[in-house]
């Protein structure tokens, strides 16, 4: 297989009328989901090829017939979220050099204030078009199982988000052991928290599709109203969650278990963060037959490298991220670039194999930053992706995560540098010095600052700029930074001053 959209073919050949997708009160069987998503192909394929094409709209079935007919005309596709700030998005459009955008009837006038120069156009006015064979049929063959597949921008520690290029080899390859190892089949119906733009939904897109199981939607809305949800869930008797480890502790914080159990639920995997044993435990004892599985890995490596499938009798003190999956290759790598290889010994996680994404779009300083040659191979070219995540091995050989060698950190459940807050922060005229804290016990990201302006004119200024769940917690404004020893900013001094410095 070359191409992942070859999954929708064989599941609207196979599964025809199944429902294939559920959207609230919306559905699509897998014989539409294909017929559409093959007229936006035909009208793209007849313009371009294995071009970028940006989706402007919200998660659903027109975003994901859209994705669809962007696989078939061999082009690739990254979903801007229209809620950003427009500053972010102008920094999105400008790398990702798109001459196409795809929205609809509700973020139409959005695009083209946004996308002025670009052509856009609607998906409910695409649907309407005709399917045309040739093209298609020159589109499947053309295409290289090396293409781009998808773009995902994550936050850069420069101030510009990063587009991580991921092609349809990396995602074949990973969908095919992950639906395997966790036993994914038609029968599944999968409950997708995920936005479009976050890769844990390429574990609900492409695992439901290609086992010609059930996708179900699930609006974010609903994640701010744990019964709601849970009803949701229940009604449409969800068997599978792979979920964002801060979406299930949404649930249990707020006593969601409690309301209701969803029964049908028999696998949850989570990912993102440490899952508190805690709440691991809650789900656990609520779903007592579940299998519940700790997975890891960076969105440059294709969703997941490494997994563990939880022992109900094992006790834990530190759940492991595990072993990695087939075909992928985890190495820890110590300071001097030598392999680790005993237990204990904290060393950075690097991964090799066809998991690995292209680097960052029209980005070369960053992508051979974290994307380059094996130190261990002066044999052969073999790149290796370096997290910046540390890892150490316990006693039974699994890797267990240690933290970070960066600031890159997770604030619900997003991934952010902080380096992108201070660089914001900075940006702004009468700020002098800025230095952003996160405090993960507390889940409280503080931007401390040093210049003549208000703190509530400054958050009303980084409204603008950033995504709100990049606007600190609390900004605290104070005279000066301390400084270590060699003029770095003293971070653990400052955390002591915030109180007492307000002037
Ligand atoms: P993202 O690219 O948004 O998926 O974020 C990837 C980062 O999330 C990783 O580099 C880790 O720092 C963190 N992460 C992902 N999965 C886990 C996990 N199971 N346990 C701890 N941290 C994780």
């Amino acid at each position: 297989m070359y191409s992942v959209g070859d999954y929708l073919q064989n599941a609207s050949n196979k599964y025809k009328d199944k429902i294939a997708i559920i959207e609230e009160n919306k559905k699509i069987t897998y014989e539409d989901f294909n017929k559409y998503s093959s007229i936006i192909g035909s009208y793209i394929g007849e313009k371009i090829f294995n071009e970028p094409v940006i989706v402007f709209m919200d998660k659903g079935i027109d975003a994901l017939i859209t994705f669809f007919g962007i696989i078939y005309a061999g082009c690739y596709y990254s979903l801007i979220n229209p809620e950003l700030p427009e500053v972010r998005i102008n920094n999105i459009k400008n790398t990702f050099k798109a001459s196409l955008v795809i929205t609809n009837q509700k973020y139409y006038a959005l695009a083209q204030k946004y996308f002025k120069d670009l052509d856009i156009k609607m998906v409910e006015d695409l649907k309407k078009g005709q399917i045309k064979e040739d093209v298609l049929h020159h589109a499947h063959e053309k295409h290289l199982d090396t293409d781009p597949l998808y773009v995902n921008f994550t936050s850069g520690s420069t101030g510009i988000p990063k587009g991580v290029v991921i092609a349809h080899r990396s995602v074949i390859d990973f969908i095919d052991v992950f639906t395997k190892i966790f036993h994914f089949t038609s029968k599944d119906i999968i409950g997708n928290q995920a936005p479009f733009d976050f890769d844990v939904s390429v574990k609900d897109i492409f695992s439901s599709i290609k086992v010609g199981a059930t996708l179900v939607i699930i609006p974010k809305e609903y994640f701010s109203s744990p019964a709601k949800l849970l009803d949701y869930i229940c009604d449409n008797q969800v068997t599978t969650l792979t979920w964002a480890v801060s979406a299930l502790c949404l649930i249990t914080t707020f006593h969601g278990l409690s309301y209701k159990v969803p029964k049908s639920v028999k696998k949850v995997l989570f990912s993102g963060e440490v899952m508190p044993l805690k709440h691991l435990k809650m789900w656990m004892e609520k779903l007592p037959k579940a299998m519940f599985v700790n997975l890891y890995g960076p969105t440059e490596i294709t969703c997941n490298c490494l997994y563990h499938i939880i022992d109900r009798k094992r006790i834990y003190e530190k759940i492991p991220v595990g072993i990695p999956f087939p075909n992928e290759r985890v190495i820890l790598l110590n300071e001097k670039d030598e392999l680790i290889d005993q237990p204990s010994k904290v060393g950075e996680i690097c991964v090799v194999g066809t998991s690995l994404g292209l680097g960052y779009y029209y980005n070369k300083e960053q992508t051979n930053k974290h994307f380059c040659q094996n130190p261990l191979n002066p044999n052969y070219l073999e790149m290796i992706y370096r997290t910046g995540d540390l890892g150490f091995y316990n006693d039974c050989g699994e890797i267990v995560f240690n933290g970070r060698k960066d600031f890159q950190i997770k604030y619900l459940g997003h991934r952010i540098e902080l380096e992108e807050i201070e660089k914001a922060i900075m940006d702004i005229a009468g700020i002098s010095r800025s230095c952003c804290i996160f405090d993960s016990a507390k889940e409280k990201l503080y931007g401390y600052y040093v210049g003549n302006i208000e703190k509530s004119e400054l958050q009303s200024k980084l409204k603008a700029i950033l995504p709100i769940y990049m606007i600190p917690t609390k900004l605290i404004r104070v005279k000066e930074f301390p400084l270590t020893k060699n003029g770095k900013i003293d971070r653990a001094a400052l955390k002591e001053l915030k109180e007492v410095t307000y002037v």
